[in-house]
């Protein structure tokens, strides 16, 4: 397959340049343009390039506000609103993390709720610079239906990915982030789009039988992982980033949805703590530290997100290497 290489700052440029052409202003685009290239830097395919056409269509049809303007509100002293005026996640969270950050490192604990946005993207880009401030960090994220509740037979929850960050005092941030789903929808699109087939167990076709067709389990739908364990945490998820903060559950953005292929409105929930403030503040790092030692201590083991810092590396090094069809593609919008 023919592959176009690009500089990070490459391919956020052509993605800024595509956003604005449809109607975002500078700050909204650049906010999402950076996201996609931190994806694609990352190795993060399923999240980068892949999306634009996506946010695009959601510009196109008028779905998506593409001249957002997010506003911070304090519902309480350690408890924060953004109200997305109804754009794409990226600036909403860029406006509301500082806010976050400086509640938390008071507070010791916040929250922070995320409503009336467009969530189309990967949670460990708003999680691990909340981690980098030296906090602890979660967030969660709902969708459309995707995922069948264990002994089910209908899609009802999303993809729901859930991440967490734990802060280092002399190395990146741990993070973890994973869609409730066996496999992220991202990465099943992915596997459709190279023709690859799916591990057992990932998903079901529309008539609820298994298969290893990634455009079987797009027309029908996913497993959570671990059965239901994983079906109750893309619950949980629904109930934090839905039902708690004011914001539509997976079913009610589906409906409300216009189907354009652009990310539907739904909320976001973020929980940051600072660890210095739990009353361990000399020992909590080293503690960390050891456990991450015990971990890797184990041959075959590594710690989440050190795949990305390594993709991380090389791509500085060496750039990103996309494939012509989907830059050809990108060209074209
Ligand atoms: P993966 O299953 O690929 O990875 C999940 C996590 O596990 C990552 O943190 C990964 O770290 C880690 N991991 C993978 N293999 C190992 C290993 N052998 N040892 C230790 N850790 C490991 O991700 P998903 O398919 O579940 O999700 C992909 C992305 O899709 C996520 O970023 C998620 O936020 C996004 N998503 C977004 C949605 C939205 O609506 N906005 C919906 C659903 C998903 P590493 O990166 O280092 O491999």
């Amino acid at each position: 397959m023919e592959k176009v290489q690009l500089t990070i700052g490459e391919v956020a440029a052509l993605a800024q340049d595509s956003l604005e052409r449809h109607g975002c202003d500078n700050d909204n685009a650049a906010a999402v343009a950076n996201v996609i290239a931190r994806a694609e830097r990352d190795g993060c395919h399923s999240h980068g390039l892949m999306r634009l056409p996506g946010y695009v269509a959601a510009l196109d049809s008028g779905k998506v506000n593409g001249k957002a303007r997010p506003e911070v509100e304090a519902l309480a002293p350690a408890l924060l609103r953004v109200q997305g005026d109804g754009g794409f996640a990226p600036l909403a969270l860029q406006i509301g993390r500082d806010h976050l950050i400086e509640v938390t490192q008071k507070t010791g604990i916040a929250a922070m709720s995320l409503v009336n946005i467009h969530h189309f993207a990967a949670l460990w880009g708003e999680i691990e610079p909340i981690a980098e401030a030296g906090l602890c960090a979660m967030a969660c994220v709902s969708y459309k239906p995707a995922v069948i509740p264990a002994g089910g037979s209908k899609a009802l929850y999303g993809t729901n990915p859930m991440a967490f960050g734990w802060p280092r005092k002399n190395a990146p941030p741990v993070v973890f982030d994973q869609a409730s789903a066996v496999m992220a929808r991202g990465e099943v699109m992915l596997a459709a789009r190279e023709g690859k087939s799916l591990p057992d167990g990932v998903g079901v076709d529309a008539k609820g039988a298994a298969t290893n067709d990634p455009d079987e389990v797009l027309k029908g739908a996913l497993l959570a992982f671990g059965g239901y364990k994983g079906s109750s945490i893309a619950m949980m998820v629904e109930l934090l980033a839905g039902a708690l903060i004011g914001e539509s559950l997976s079913v009610e953005a589906a409906v409300r949805d216009n189907n354009d292929g652009g990310p539907p409105r739904g909320g976001e929930f973020m929980l940051a703590m600072d660890p210095n403030l739990f009353g361990d503040a000399d020992g909590w790092a080293e503690r960390g530290e050891k456990l991450f030692g015990e971990i890797l201590a184990q041959d075959g083991v590594r710690l989440p997100g050190d795949k990305r810092y390594l993709n991380r590396q090389e791509s500085e090094k060496n750039g990103i290497n996309i494939t012509r069809e989907n830059y050809d593609k990108i060209l074209a919008l």
